[in-house]
């Protein structure tokens, strides 16, 4: 409580935040916004507001997008803040049906196992279209679940280390994540093309898991501890030069770890490639396309990593990019946040929609796995063809074509 109490008093209410922060900006209620949260966490702490459910649902519907932390002059802390509320409740609230499959898939590798089998025979029998048409998970609280599925890829087996294939600059560490791991190979494959490409060796230790934000923003703390401390003994050895991240929702929690040696390493993979002056431009094959850069929350605010990803799609020759608009602050994805309050986030993912749709692209990229997700579920509803990867995906194609 005494944490709670000081992290919120450093708020001097002066309402910078509030045209940033999305969830004011659709509903123009002072509850939902940064500086309405705080003061409500300050009352509900202090006794003038005893009704915990009313606080909380204010609370839950923040996104965490950390729009407000980027431009608060008072620098208030508030997703350390958010976070320790919510873990004030963990005992007493009941996870949704989604949160908890997810929860169980991220760091159970049976889960994950038996999560890869039963996608393959979903998708390969025709279940899903069948489900689907008859809307059957929406019974159980899945379909909203269901719509995120990707096409079911075979699993490849990662090796722990690959060596690099030019002028050795170093070993780094990467990061795959849980959602990674099982939906999206491609993603981890082209890291590791594209890293070994320009001079580093790639460590990958098998012991590493999920990196917990799914836990810390849920309120387990204690998970969320459990899970940091299983990732600092992964990445244990004093030559990695960075810890590569592909997914910048991963990417902010592990920076956030409280180990000083492992978050300092942290980085985002466009980022890192950038930092070490890499020059691919030569290399590149042109692409006489146009992509769509979407920047996720966790990049920008909690990561602080935005420009990456867009100089390092510069070195493709003949490639015309397109940032969605800066107004766009967070797609709605957020974690389990799509899941659980899917009306706003289907609200915000419209904006991203409208804007995509709006240009000629042929793909659109993002560095966070969650809102490639979203974001590539609603470009299917919406029955537009743009392709979704990651930045490095499309960096490694063309490459292999160099
Ligand atoms: S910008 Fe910072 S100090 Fe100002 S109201 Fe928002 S959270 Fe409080
Ligand atoms: S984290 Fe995002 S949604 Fe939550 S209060 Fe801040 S700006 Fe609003």
């Amino acid at each position: 409580m005494n944490n709670l109490v000081a992290d919120a008093d450093i708020c001097v209410k002066c309402g910078l935040c509030l045209p940033t922060c999305p969830t004011y900006t659709k509903t123009q209620n002072e509850n939902e916004s940064p500086r309405g949260r705080i003061a409500l966490i300050q009352a509900y702490t202090s006794g003038e507001l005893t009704d915990s459910k009313a606080v909380r649902a204010h609370i839950d519907n923040c996104l965490l997008c950390r729009e407000c932390e980027r431009v608060c002059p008072a620098v208030v802390p508030y997703s350390r803040l958010i976070d320790n509320f919510r873990s004030q409740f963990y005992e007493e609230t009941k996870p949704s049906l989604a949160l908890s499959v997810l929860k169980k898939v991220a760091y159970n590798k049976t889960a994950q196992r038996f999560a890869q089998s039963s996608l393959k025979l979903y998708q390969t029998t025709g279940l899903q279209k069948i489900a689907r048409s008859l809307k059957l998970l929406n019974l159980l609280g899945l379909g909203k679940m269901d719509r995120l599925l990707p096409t079911y890829t075979e699993p490849t087996t990662l090796a722990e280390q690959y060596s690099a294939t030019a002028d050795c600059k170093g070993t780094v560490g990467l990061f795959i994540g849980c959602m990674g791991s099982l939906l999206d190979h491609e993603t981890i494959h082209a890291a590791i093309k594209v890293l070994t490409a320009t001079g580093f060796n790639v460590a990958i230790p098998a012991q590493q898991t999920c990196c917990g934000a799914l836990d810390l923003h849920s309120g387990d703390k204690a998970t969320a501890d459990q899970l940091a401390s299983i990732n600092t003994q992964a990445f244990t050895n004093p030559s990695l030069m960075a810890i590569v991240t592909i997914a910048s929702g991963c990417g902010s929690q592990l920076q956030d770890y409280a180990y000083p040696e492992f978050a300092h390493k942290v980085m985002d993979i466009s980022q890192f490639l950038m930092q070490a002056n890499v020059n691919l431009s030569a290399q590149l094959k042109p692409l006489a396309e146009s992509v769509c850069l979407h920047t996720p929350c966790s990049l920008k605010n909690a990561m602080r990593a935005e420009q990456g990803a867009l100089q390092l799609l510069q070195q493709i020759p003949q490639l015309s990019i397109t940032k969605l608009p800066n107004t766009i602050v967070c797609c709605g994805s957020a974690g389990s946040y799509m899941l659980e309050h899917s009306a706003m986030a289907e609200v915000l993912l419209a904006d991203v929609l409208n804007a995509a749709e709006s240009t000629p692209a042929r793909y659109l990229v993002s560095s966070n796995i969650g809102c490639a997700l979203h974001i590539q579920a609603g470009l299917q509803e919406r029955g537009m063809r743009m392709e979704v990867l990651h930045p490095i995906v499309l960096i490694a194609r063309q490459l292999a074509q160099a």
